[in-house]
């Protein structure tokens, strides 16, 4: 078995900013085997490395000098099932909507709310994708990875993933030091439906539905994401520039007797409240604003949006001016979501 490497590759058309960035090395990895040769070509050469999914959680700000290897590891397997639930091994390199089609399609329930969200399946335990009140997490059994530095295969339980909002370990301690290869999930054959979060419900009651199915809820997300969303494909962006700040309870009053209207969600930790980036940055007059070649979304002010030929850094610019502007009147420091590389 022989893997090629491609030099000097324009990832353009690998990242969902659509931003033009090289890499002095790609490769493609469809199995464990070709992961395992590539990084034998990473360790000889004691180059950076890059994994890459879908691209639609990265920002490039500059040519990558290093190897880019982009996971293609495909496959969905059924491990065992019992008659309430299943067990799901799905390949790293499989596209998360594909997944989530997949289960929807059979009946396991479990991921419906998280429809639309792109990217691949390996990359969601990363950030603990969520949405629509549901995360990741809570399907997940275990995560299979190859440890950069021995090359062996290692299995992490949920539990030992310290899965908290838009984290878990992997972007933290054990940050660059596995690879995703596989990821178990544990899903449900009695689908008990969340439709309390967003529009689901308004959407399903303006169809008539009165008990939805899992494809119900699926579908009225899809629909709703559709309305709100910009698709990348038409108009380059990496979904929520920034995270939902995390703030002490006391804090949170404090701004809602001068901001009244401000919504709030539960925060992961206990006596903090999650307040949400795109109102705090849609109050500072941000939305719908075009600076050069970027801009903030006109529906949906948590998307910075690329409108042809911009560059890593005025897409970092423009984040820098709005966590400027949010700290300035909210006191609230804006974190990142998005991976800057
Ligand atoms: C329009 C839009 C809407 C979005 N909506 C949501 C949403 O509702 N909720 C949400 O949570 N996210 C959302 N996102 C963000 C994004 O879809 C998710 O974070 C997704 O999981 C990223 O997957 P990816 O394969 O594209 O990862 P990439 O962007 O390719 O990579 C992200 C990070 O993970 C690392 N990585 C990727 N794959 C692996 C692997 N197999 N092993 C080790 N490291 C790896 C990369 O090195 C990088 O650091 C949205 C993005 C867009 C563009």
């Amino acid at each position: 078995m022989k893997v090629d490497l491609e030099f000097q590759k324009d990832l353009k058309k690998y990242n969902t900013f659509s931003i033009s960035a090289r890499a002095k090395s790609f490769a493609i990895f469809k199995s464990e085997k070709e992961l395992i040769l590539l990084l034998e070509e990473v360790e000889k050469s004691k180059e950076a490395l890059l994994i890459l999914g879908g691209g639609s959680n990265l920002l490039f700000t500059q040519d990558y000098q290093g190897i880019v290897l982009k996971n293609e590891i495909k496959g969905i397997q059924i491990l065992s099932e019992d008659k309430d639930s299943v067990l799901v091994k799905c390949g790293a390199g499989e596209v998360w909507h594909e997944f989530v089609q997949y289960c929807v399609g059979k009946g396991f329930a479990g991921v419906e709310n998280l429809a639309l969200i792109p990217g691949t399946v390996g990359a969601s335990p990363i950030q603990n994708i969520g949405a629509y009140g549901v995360e990741v997490k809570d399907t997940i059994e275990s995560v299979e990875c190859i440890e950069i530095a021995t090359k062996n295969k290692k299995r992490f339980l949920a539990n030992e993933c310290a899965f908290g909002y838009r984290d878990s370990i992997f972007k933290k301690t054990e940050k660059g030091k596995y690879i995703i290869t596989q990821v178990a999930f544990r899903l449900k054959k009695q689908a008990k439906v969340n439709t309390s979060y967003g529009a689901i419900q308004q959407v399903l009651d303006e169809k008539g539905i009165k008990s939805p199915t899992i494809r119900d809820v699926s579908t009225a997300v899809i629909e709703i994401r559709k309305s709100k969303l910009p698709n990348p494909a038409q108009l380059g962006n990496a979904g929520s520039f920034f995270k939902n700040p995390e703030i002490p309870s006391a804090q949170f009053e404090q701004l809602k007797t001068q901001y009244p209207d401000i919504v709030s969600y539960p925060g992961f930790k206990e006596g903090m409240i999650k307040a949400p980036a795109g109102w705090l940055i849609e109050r500072s007059g941000w939305k719908g604003k075009t600076v050069g070649n970027v801009g903030v979304h006109r529906l949906q002010a948590l998307v910075i949006v690329n409108y042809g030929g911009a560059s890593g850094q005025e897409v970092i610019d423009l984040s820098m001016e709005i966590r400027k502007t949010v700290k300035e009147m909210f006191g609230i420091d804006l974190e990142p979501e998005v991976n800057i590389i």
